[in-house]
């Protein structure tokens, strides 16, 4: 903590309330919050802005030695990795949603059908509420809870609405979380099912965000998981990258294809690969990340293909609800890390989005709500287009259930035919 440089606005108690006050350890390792674009450290706390700069904060880490022995000896869950995540070393002891360690799947019918060698399916929705999120969730848990917050929040456009709910139940910790009025009546349900305090905005998910940037401005000791917290809380996505590396044996694919909201889990992605580089867990070797966008709101991939760094924001309009952000706050990123690694941001009708949704349960027998939609679909024309070479081992990540969004293949899929049960019946639509 000595090198770390801590203003005097963010040590004082008027700005902070109650808040901020964390015990020894209560980051695990790590070290510091570090600005993404000035390098400027601050102390762990809930600080997500850099005060010289306003760049986004993230994690810096003094990471002991670590070896895959003590890794693999860890609980089948996300805490597996606690050593590189900002999180106590008794985490696994305060209730919480035990999230990831999902399957990776071998995906031979979906690779044949696509033209490629060899391709994986990294299927997070089967986490506890059938989200990726609840990875982030769990470890933004960890740091309301120490640093003292009262009431566990999110703006949400869905997932995250049903991921904070369930944590905070199981934590025994107030929730309130705020979605877009328009959401799938599941993912309502779904988040209203384990808290009281269910907020619908009439507006987009950017207006949620805002409002809930507001209201942390104006209230004491609410832990807004992915505004106040967000620091701890992006780094939840690095999970998904470690499993992918140890699922394929302490290894690193060539290629990974990962669907972008905010740009939160691509960039953490990296960041886990990185990290596995930088400790030894993992050879070195290039690997190509690719982002997926649905066309309705595709302010990352636009800016990719126009060649420039700045993300110009959309209004968005598209069936993939949870990947609807149409002002990105890791677009700049995710645009970095894609060209750094000569991958590719790429985007897909929501005709698309559908159809891949009924091309993956077909092939694999994985229901995926239309984010994984986006992300098949977004994977079939990389290949199609030969920004993707078929060749080379691929991961797709899966990050929610098509049961969320039943409605976006329910006109699509149905009955081959209804009839009276007789087996002349049966056999006149000719499946006999
Ligand atoms: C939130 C979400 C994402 C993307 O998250 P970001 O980190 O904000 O890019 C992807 N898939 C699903 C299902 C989500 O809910
Ligand atoms: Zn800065």
């Amino acid at each position: 903590m000595s090198a770390a440089v801590v203003e005097k606005s963010q040590q004082s108690p008027e700005n902070q309330g109650n808040q901020g006050k964390a015990r020894e350890g209560a980051f695990g390792n790590a070290r510091a919050l570090s600005c993404r674009e000035c390098g400027h450290e601050v102390e762990l706390g809930p600080h997500y802005a850099c005060s010289e700069c306003f760049g986004p904060l993230e994690i810096a880490y003094d990471f002991p030695q670590v070896t895959r022995e003590e890794i693999e000896a860890g609980p089948r869950n996300i805490w597996r990795y606690k050593a590189l995540l900002p999180v106590p070393t008794d985490i696994e002891t305060s209730p919480n949603t035990e999230p990831g360690f999902t399957r990776l799947l071998q995906a031979n019918n979906l690779a044949a059908e696509l033209g490629l060698a060899k391709l994986w399916v990294k299927d997070d929705s089967t986490n506890p509420t059938n989200s990726f999120k609840d990875r982030v969730v769990a470890c933004a848990l960890s740091a309301a809870r120490e640093l003292g917050a009262k009431v566990f929040a999110c703006p949400s456009t869905g997932n995250l609405a049903n991921a904070v709910a369930a944590a905070g139940a199981r934590a025994g910790m107030k929730t309130v979380v705020f979605i877009p009025s328009n959401l799938e009546q599941p993912k309502q349900v779904n988040s209203a099912v384990f808290t009281d305090s269910l907020v619908a905005v009439e507006g987009n998910y950017d207006d949620v965000n805002k409002l809930a940037s507001e209201i942390a401005g104006e209230e004491d000791g609410w832990a807004f998981v992915n505004v106040n917290v967000r620091p701890y809380y992006a780094e939840g996505s690095k999970t998904l990258g470690y499993e992918i590396a140890e699922q394929l044996g302490w290894r690193l694919p060539d290629q990974v294809v990962i669907p972008v909201a905010s740009g939160s889990q691509l960039t953490k992605v990296h960041k886990a690969f990185q990290e596995l580089i930088a400790l030894g867990l993992v050879e070195e070797k290039p690997y190509k990340v690719y982002g997926a966008q649905a066309a309705g709101c595709s302010p990352v991939s636009v800016a990719y293909k126009a060649g420039v760094d700045a993300i110009r924001p959309v209004k968005p309009d598209t069936i993939a609800k949870s990947l609807a952000i149409g002002n990105p706050a890791d677009g700049i990123y995710v645009l970095d890390v894609c060209r750094q690694t000569g991958g590719a941001v790429e985007d897909v009708t929501d005709d698309e989005v559908r159809e891949a949704i009924v091309l993956l349960a077909r092939t694999e027998g994985i229901f995926t709500e239309t984010a994984g939609g986006t992300t098949v679909g977004v994977l079939k024309k990389l290949v199609e287009s030969g920004q993707l070479d078929p060749e080379l081992e691929t991961v797709v990540i899966n990050t929610g259930h098509g049961l969320k969004t039943l409605d976006a293949v329910a006109g699509s899929v149905g009955p081959v035919a209804t009839i009276p049960p007789s087996y002349a019946a049966f056999a006149a639509t000719g499946l006999a």
